[in-house]
């Protein structure tokens, strides 16, 4: 190693920085024979103007103002604060501040996480891939097709496995895939055997091409229980193709409740209830998530008995995107005709009750492991403490749900973190930020680093390196919610 370079000691991959580079991450470089964190540090504001948040760090043109901190409307979050390792070193900031009369500890630092993924959320009604299928990044296995949930796909991403099982250009590629969506960035996914969707969170997904506008406004059945009213009089029977169920007017509980007579059609598929069916056709990306269309392929022949000429049919998609009005001939076949008025209104009623589709990414993490011995030295005390609800887990300021069980295992929304918040490094390992708030005499109880406590002010003062932006509105405040708590 040249005589000049330093070594960087945050992470395991231990690089040596010669003047003015940077090491693998480009989170750290050596400036003038000194090692620093390369972004700046964020610090939240709750006095800035509202809708300030969401302001790209690394766009440097607002400089720090020197203004001291108000104790309780600034909250330093771990976003820049940097990574110490190994990680029986005191966390990079363990801040005190007073709110509201209670001493406060915040303890910052840049997580480093093997163990973490995504859960992404498509609104879509539209078949992307089996359940277990493959989800491919530039080719490389990354994640799978988890259970759809309603209106929506669902994809689960990441994790130790992708991360570090695989070869190291599946790990790679997790990694970066990781990354990128956890900082707002698109990201084409090839399903196997499925769909190709771009992914992009806080957007709309775009499936095969083709942006998604609306995801569903319920199942077959449940639109059959929605609209039956509207429809009543109207047209003598519906049929709501879905991929998963299926409903028809006449047949269903709220097509009975109406006297809606039996009008002899008969669909395709598996008859669960009264008016539901399921597996009508195969999933895809067409009618209703399904792979038809026509939907007409879905029924069988009309029962003579009952059935009768002039017969008016309407068959809508769960998002009214797709829609046919019929009435049958003589010889009891449906025949296309103009969708009238009267259900135009109906269809339309449809969409408007559809919300947007959207992408929604989760990052989810396990800091339960040694993240937690910066915290205390003794760290199973700091996951009761979190389980007891003393200590609060935040992600750069944005709330977190720690779920129940051993550890902390955390999921944040990432649209309601400040952008660019997500580093990484290349084990491969993602870096997101955590902060951990408590009184500071709980801290202290838990085994915490009392001695490396430091004064909000000596922080936010400094005015290099760091960039204030105003808290997301929508967001608990860290602070006042802790505060709260610890009076009652
Ligand atoms: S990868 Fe980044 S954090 Fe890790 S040692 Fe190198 S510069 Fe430091």
């Amino acid at each position: 190693m040249p005589d000049d370079a330093i070594r960087c000691d945050a992470c395991p991959v231990l690089c040596y920085i010669k003047p003015g580079r940077t090491g693998s991450c480009d989170r750290y470089g050596n400036r003038q024979g000194k090692l620093v964190r390369l972004d700046p540090h964020v610090i939240l504001d709750r006095t800035l103007e509202r809708g300030e948040s969401v302001v790209p760090f690394l766009e440097r043109s607002r400089a720090w103002d020197g203004t001291l901190a108000s104790h309780g409307e600034t909250f330093v979050t771990a976003i820049g604060a940097g990574t110490t390792y190994p990680d029986y070193k005191p966390a990079p900031f363990i801040i005190s501040s007073q709110v509201e009369g209670i001493d406060v500890v915040t303890v910052i630092t840049e997580g480093i996480f093997s163990y973490c993924g995504v859960k992404v959320k498509i609104d879509t009604d539209r078949h992307l891939g089996a359940e277990c299928s493959r989800v491919r990044a530039k080719s490389e296995a990354i994640g799978h097709v988890t259970t759809s949930e309603y209106g929506s796909q669902m994809l689960s991403l990441g994790g130790v496995r992708h991360l570090t099982g695989g070869s190291r250009q599946e790990g790679t590629t997790t990694c970066d895939a990781l990354l990128n969506l956890c900082n707002g960035n698109a990201v084409e996914l090839k399903i196997d055997d499925g769909a190709k969707v771009v992914v992009q969170a806080g957007k709309a997904p775009i499936v095969d091409g083709t942006q998604e506008e609306r995801m569903r406004v319920g199942c077959g059945s449940a639109t059959i229980g929605m609209f039956a009213r509207q429809w009543f009089g109207k047209v003598d029977e519906v049929v709501v193709v879905d991929d998963h169920i299926a409903g028809v007017l006449s047949e269903h509980q709220a097509g009975k409740l109406l006297g809606i007579p039996e009008t002899g059609i008969k669909l395709k598929g598996r008859r669960s209830t009264p008016g539901r069916y399921f597996q009508v056709a195969e999933p895809g990306t067409s009618w209703g998530g399904t792979n038809i269309d026509d939907p007409l392929s879905i029924l069988g022949k009309f029962n003579a008995k009952k059935a009768w000429p002039g017969l008016r049919l309407l068959m809508v998609s769960t998002t009214g995107e797709h829609y046919g009005y019929f009435e049958l001939g003589e010889d009891l076949r449906p025949k296309e005709k103009d969708l009238p008025a009267s259900l135009r209104a109906s269809v339309m009623r449809i969409r408007e009750n559809c919300e947007p589709a959207l992408c929604t990414v989760l990052f989810m993490g396990g800091a339960g492991g040694s993240l937690r011995a910066g915290v205390t030295e003794n760290p199973v005390r700091l996951t009761h403490s979190v389980r007891d609800a003393l200590t609060r887990v935040t992600c750069g300021g944005a709330p977190v749900y720690v779920w129940p069980g051993g550890g902390i295992t955390f999921m944040v929304d990432v649209t309601r973190m400040p952008l660019n918040a997500f580093g990484y490094v290349p084990t491969p390992a993602l870096v997101a930020p955590i902060e951990f708030t408590l009184k500071l005499s709980d801290y202290a109880a838990l085994g915490g680093y009392v001695e490396n406590v430091r004064p909000l002010d000596s922080i936010v003062s400094a005015a290099d390196g760091r960039r204030r932006i105003a808290a997301r509105q929508g967001n608990p405040w860290p602070l006042e919610s802790e505060a709260r708590s610890r009076k009652k």
